[in-house]
């Protein structure tokens, strides 16, 4: 997961994971906004008051679109949409000031560009403030010495590059701490907590596509006694080489979860019973196969559930849990399909 994030996408990742507050996914953008709307609409006042007409309504488009975008966030939570949203109403707000009102209003330039650093990818962030530069320039050479504007241009640039540099470093450690946060140490599966996002997500996807996804709980056949035999290490070992075995089988979409000691999930996104059963004994046999201690096969039992219209995860995952149970008495190296 080394995709750059901005601080905003961290924090509503942290805040659905569970690991923040919960309210802080929509407070963030929400608070931001309303800074912003209540800095512009005395100026919006003002404006009216002065009969300047065409400044005036602007500033109001401003505050308006900064209110609009703060409720979507707070009642659809789609923070993505709403901080590439409000970045470019800020900048585009600061560059229209200018052409109307003069070239003393760049000074609002250096909230609205980091406001675009909190809230979109640094990359993102550098191509706007780029663009809005190369905006503003036409307008501050002319009309001011060139002292002046040379002192606001390299001030902007200045403050951008410590502030992409500040954003970068926060970018990777954020991505850092969703990692330790969803991923399990020792293997690199996705932990359980991931396993809930994924869940709510195929679930989400489900109810709006009706396209089958099913997932299949996988326990490794008598482990207690591997460990015994073997070591401790050893069974480590084998849990990593299981996991790198699925991992290498199942597709890029599906996800691989440890959920307990030696018991993991595989949901298998867009496909139904039939193909994720098949896939599960194909991933049976893989590990028998693989001579993963010597002079004795390690095998796993498998559970193969296909989610139904209106099943919660957790019936979902206790279906799939009867499945293991019936594999299991079955006399384990088996894949079971739930009811
Ligand atoms: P069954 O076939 O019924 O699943 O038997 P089992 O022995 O696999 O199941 P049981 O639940 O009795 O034991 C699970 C064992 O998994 C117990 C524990 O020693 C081992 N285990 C759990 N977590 C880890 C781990 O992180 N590393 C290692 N090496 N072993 C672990
Ligand atoms: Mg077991
Ligand atoms: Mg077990």
């Amino acid at each position: 997961m080394n995709e750059e994030k901005s601080s905003a996408e961290t924090w509503s990742y942290i805040a659905r994971t569970g690991s923040g507050e919960s309210t802080l996914e929509s407070h963030l953008p929400l608070i931001l906004s309303s800074i912003a709307a209540l800095g512009v609409a005395p100026f919006a006042v003002m404006r009216m008051m002065a009969g300047e007409w065409l400044v005036a309504v602007i500033d109001t488009i401003i505050v308006v679109g900064f209110i609009a975008l703060g409720t979507l966030v707070y009642r659809t939570k789609r923070v993505r949409f709403a901080s590439i949203a409000i970045s470019i109403l800020c900048v585009s707000g600061v560059v229209s000031t200018v052409y109307l009102r003069g070239p003393q209003q760049v000074y609002w330039a250096y909230p609205a560009l980091m406001v675009a650093f909190y809230l979109i990818k640094p990359r993102e962030a550098i191509l706007l403030a780029l663009v809005t530069l190369a905006a503003l320039i036409p307008k501050l050479v002319p009309s001011s010495s060139s002292f002046h504007t040379m002192t606001i241009l390299i001030t902007i640039i200045v403050t951008c590059a410590f502030a992409y540099g500040f954003s970068l470093v926060n970018s990777r450690q954020q991505n850092q701490l969703i990692s330790m946060a969803t991923i399990d140490s020792l293997t690199g599966a996705g932990n359980r907590r991931a396993l809930e996002i994924k869940l709510a997500e195929v679930i989400a996807a489900f109810k709006r596509k009706r396209l089958p996804v099913s997932l299949i709980l996988l326990d490794i056949d008598h482990f207690k006694n591997v460990n015994d035999v073997h070591g401790h290490a050893a069974g480590d070992l084998i849990l990593q080489r299981i996991t790198e075995i699925v991992n290498l089988r199942i597709r890029v979409t599906d996800g691989m979860y440890r959920i307990g000691g030696e018991e993991f999930v595989v949901v298998v996104d867009g496909q139904d019973i039939k193909s994720a059963t098949y896939l599960a004994d194909q991933l049976r046999t893989l590990v028998e196969v693989n001579e993963l201690v010597p002079d004795r096969a390690v095998t796993i039992s498998l559970g193969v559930a296909e989610l139904q219209v209106d099943e919660t995860s957790s019936d979902w995952l206790h279906r799939a849990d009867g499945a293991l149970y019936q594999a299991k008495r079955s006399g384990r190296n088996a894949t079971s399909v739930a009811k």
